[in-house]
C-alpha cells in the first residue's frame, strides 16, 4: 500500500489530540480519516495491518481495533482471509449518505445561526481566508480544509450528537465522491461558503438553510450516480477480487 499517514506528521501545525483510553489509536484514527478526506486512500484501497502497526510502531491489537473502529461507521470492510479495506459505496449508499448530510447540514446551520457568536463569526471569516489560500494554492490539504469549514459550522451549533453524526457523513461522501464525482475535483466552493458565512453572520436561519441545501445540490450535480458508473464499480470489484 502507498501513502501511510505518519503520526504527527501531517503539516498543518495541528496536535495529536489525547482523548479516550489509548491516546495513539485516537491519533492513527486522525491521521487515516486525514488521508481518506485528503484523498490518499481510496475506496476499494487494502489497509495492511501489519504495515500500518510497523509504521506507527504500535502492536497490531491497536491497529485492529481501529480498523474495526472505522468499520462500525462504515469506511472499512473485512473481507475474509484478505483483511481490511476502504470502503466502496454503492450507488444506493451514495444517494442515501447524501440525502441524509443535505438534510442534517440544513438542520445545523440553522442552529449555528441562532447561536453563532461574533468570535465564531471571526472563526468562520479566518476559515474561509485560510480555504481561499488553499484553493488558490492547490493544496493538496484543499479537500480537508473545506471539510473542516462544516465541522466549524456543527461546532458553532452547539450539539456534539449532531457534530459527531455530521463526522461521520462527511468521511462516507468523500467516499462517494472518490468513486463517482465526474472528474477529479474540489468538493465544495468557496464562494458558496462564503454565503452561508453572510447568512449566519445576519442571523438568517431560512436563507442559510436554503444556501446549504443549494450547495448540496450543486455538489450531488457533480457526481456520475448512473449505471454507466455502477458498471465501472463493478468491474473494478472483479479486478479487486
Ligand atoms: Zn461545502
Amino acid at each position: 500500500m502507498v501513502g501511510i499517514p505518519q503520526v504527527g506528521m501531517d503539516g498543518q501545525g495541528k496536535s495529536d489530540k489525547v482523548r479516550g483510553k489509548h491516546p495513539v489509536e485516537d491519533v492513527i484514527y486522525d491521521r487515516l480519516v486525514d488521508a481518506i478526506i485528503d484523498k490518499h486512500l481510496r475506496p476499494g484501497q487494502h489497509l495492511n495491518e501489519v504495515k500500518l502497526a510497523d509504521a506507527y510502531g504500535v502492536p497490531r491489537s491497536r491497529v485492529r481495533r481501529v480498523l474495526e473502529r472505522l468499520r462500525d461507521e462504515d469506511v472499512v470492510v473485512f473481507e475474509l482471509n484478505k483483511g481490511a479495506f476502504i470502503s466502496r459505496p454503492t450507488i444506493e449508499d451514495a444517494h442515501n449518505v447524501f440525502e441524509a448530510r443535505r438534510h442534517l447540514e440544513c438542520v445545523v446551520v440553522r442552529l449555528a445561526c441562532e447561536r453563532a457568536t461574533a468570535d465564531d463569526i471571526d472563526s468562520l471569516r479566518r476559515h474561509l481566508a485560510d480555504e481561499r489560500e488553499a484553493f488558490e494554492a492547490l493544496r493538496p490539504n484543499v479537500n480537508r480544509t473545506a471539510a473542516e469549514f462544516h465541522v466549524l459550522i456543527a461546532e458553532i451549533a452547539g450539539n456534539p450528537v449532531l457534530e459527531r453524526m455530521l463526522g461521520l457523513l462527511i468521511r462516507r461522501c468523500v467516499l462517494v465522491q472518490s468513486v463517482y464525482e465526474k472528474k477529479s475535483g474540489i468538493l465544495c466552493l468557496t464562494d458558496e461558503h462564503s454565503h452561508l458565512v453572510e447568512c449566519i453572520a445576519e442571523n438568517h436561519p431560512d436563507a442559510a438553510a436554503a444556501q446549504m441545501a443549494h450547495h448540496f445540490d450543486h455538489i450531488v450535480s457533480s457526481l456520475d450516480l448512473t449505471e454507466t458508473r455502477r458498471n465501472e464499480v463493478d468491474i473494478y470489484e472483479f479486478a479487486r477480487s
